[in-house]
């Protein structure tokens, strides 16, 4: 009654039904007389509420599948190891580990087949690790270790090499006998980094790159790998920008016929006018447009440009663009052609389509659909770069191709190889049975051209002729 302010207090009541956490408020209420004051006081039982929130706050730092500590969780426990490191074993190594066919079961078997194989990966890794060893799910088929107090930066490696052996027997679930591989990422502190976020971003990039190398192994974090992401990230930002900015351009190189001793098309190749870095040739974005989706912005617009471009010659010339075996993801490839032919006026066959080996290895069935379906628009097939992959010329039978380029290594090889030349001789023999043209690509020298017309090419490609070129100064003819 004396003290003026409110009154709040908080206990825990021993109670016949266990203890109960019982709030205390207190109010003073001044009654209508001047002389009398009310006491108000008000009692809740907070043990419920107190059992929600701490239940909230569980669900908020695990993952509900596997009940390990989430990425929330995770980040404030690899703080606390980092912020106090023993002395006498310095090393923290933080692992990133990710399944490496997860994806391919899962949607096989199904989610709960897929869950299943989370919670049983989990338990098996815990099984393998230190009690003082953290292990989290970050999310998906993602997970994430630390390792504090290591004596050497070589048991780091030797406690990955145990995980991912320890995965290497079938998981058994639900009658399915599922094989699965580990891919781990390894950043140490110190040395990588001091910082909790940088590690676990140093191990991600070390995981990136065990699955580069094959994947089912681990790779530790090196300085390299930070400058390849970075490199990459920046060079996907720009050519966001490029696709949109008009930065791409196609070069054009002359194909000659030898039966017509003419120019009989060109090859559409595309170049990148970078703002800063100036000319930027394919196999330095090619790659990033694939990795990130780009490629089919990208491949539209060639596609538009050569067509477009080509139907202004007021010749028969033809053109070839080149697809990516990633554009044969998207379902709407076809579409993306005919209406490139349709915008452009440009006669169907006038259009040639380059395409490489490794459209036949993956998906095969679908990409030879999809091939069909292309040549049903009337345009012609290419087989490029033949004898860079597996050059099997049993992918000559799987869909009738219109023409095969054979790679420039095969060629410039010609004169000192006699494999080169046997290679090429099998390729021209099985080609003129089939009715299918020959272009020899990346032709430099007279010696060169003069054998591979003896061996029967039927078209030429190279410098020798002219190298690709803006449309504008594209050699015209022979
Ligand atoms: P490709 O389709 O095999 O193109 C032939 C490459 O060989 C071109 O390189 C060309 O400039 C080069 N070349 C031609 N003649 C000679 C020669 O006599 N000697 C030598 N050393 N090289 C010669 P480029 O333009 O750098 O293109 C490289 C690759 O990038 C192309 O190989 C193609 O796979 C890809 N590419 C180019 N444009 C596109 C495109 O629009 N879309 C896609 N998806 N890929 C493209
Ligand atoms: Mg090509
Ligand atoms: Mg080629």
């Amino acid at each position: 009654m004396r003290s003026s302010g409110p009154f709040r207090d908080e206990q825990v009541l021993p109670t016949a039904h266990g203890p109960r956490s019982l709030r205390t408020t207190g109010q003073i209420i001044p009654g209508a007389d001047p002389r009398s004051r009310y006491v108000l006081l008000i009692n809740d039982d907070l043990t419920d509420e107190r059992a929600a929130s701490a239940q909230i706050h569980h669900m908020a730092h695990h993952d509900t599948l596997t009940g390990l500590p989430n990425r929330v969780l995770f980040r404030e426990q690899l703080d606390a190891v980092l912020a106090a490191p023993a002395p006498r074993r310095p090393v923290t190594a933080v692992l990133c580990l990710d399944m490496d066919n997860f994806k391919v079961i899962n949607d096989a078997l199904g989610h709960p087949v897929g869950d299943a194989l989370l919670r049983a990966l989990a338990s098996r890794l815990r099984q393998e690790l230190r009690e003082h060893d953290l292990l989290a799910r970050l999310g998906g088929d993602e997970f994430a270790v630390v390792l504090p107090g290591l004596a050497s930066v070589d048991g780091a490696g030797v406690s990955a090499q145990r995980l991912i052996d320890a995965v290497r027997a079938p998981f058994l679930i639900d009658g399915h006998t599922v094989s699965v591989g580990l891919s781990i990422g390894i950043a140490l502190a110190p040395g990588d980094h001091d910082s909790g976020e940088q590690l676990l971003r140093c191990a991600d990039m070390a995981l990136y790159e065990a699955k580069r190398n094959g994947r089912n192994r681990f790779e530790y974090f090196r300085l390299e790998m930070d400058e390849t992401a970075r490199r990459r990230r920046s060079t996907e930002m720009d050519l966001r920008e490029a696709v949109t900015g008009q930065q791409l351009e196609l070069y054009y190189q002359p194909i000659i016929d030898t039966l017509y001793s003419d120019v009989t098309g060109y090859e559409a190749l595309i170049r990148w006018q970078h703002p800063q870095r100036g000319l930027v040739m394919p196999q330095a974005f090619i790659p990033v447009a694939e990795e990130t989706g780009l490629i089919h912005e990208v491949g539209a617009l060639a596609l538009h440009q050569a067509c477009r471009e080509a139907a202004s010659w007021g010749t028969e010339q033809s053109v070839a663009v080149n697809l990516s075996p990633v554009q044969f993801k998207s379902d709407r490839l076809k579409a993306v052609v005919a209406s490139a032919l349709a915008e452009s006026g440009l006669a169907p066959g006038r259009l040639e389509l380059e395409v490489t080996e490794s459209v036949l290895l993956d998906n095969s069935d679908r990409n030879i659909e999809t091939l069909k379906a292309l040549k049903a628009l009337g345009v012609r097939i290419a087989l490029d770069d033949f004898g860079t992959g597996y050059s099997s010329l049993s992918y000559l039978r799987s869909f009738p191709f219109d023409k095969i380029k054979i790679d420039k290594s095969f060629v410039q090889d010609v004169e000192q190889s006699r494999q080169s030349m046997a290679i090429i001789r099998a390729i021209t023999g099985m080609s003129r049975s089939l009715e299918i043209q020959i272009t020899a690509e990346g032709v430099e020298t007279r010696e060169q051209y003069e054998r591979l017309r003896e061996e029967g090419c039927s078209h030429f490609q190279g410098y020798l002729f002219g190298k690709p070129v803006p449309a504008g100064q594209r050699l015209k003819r022979l």
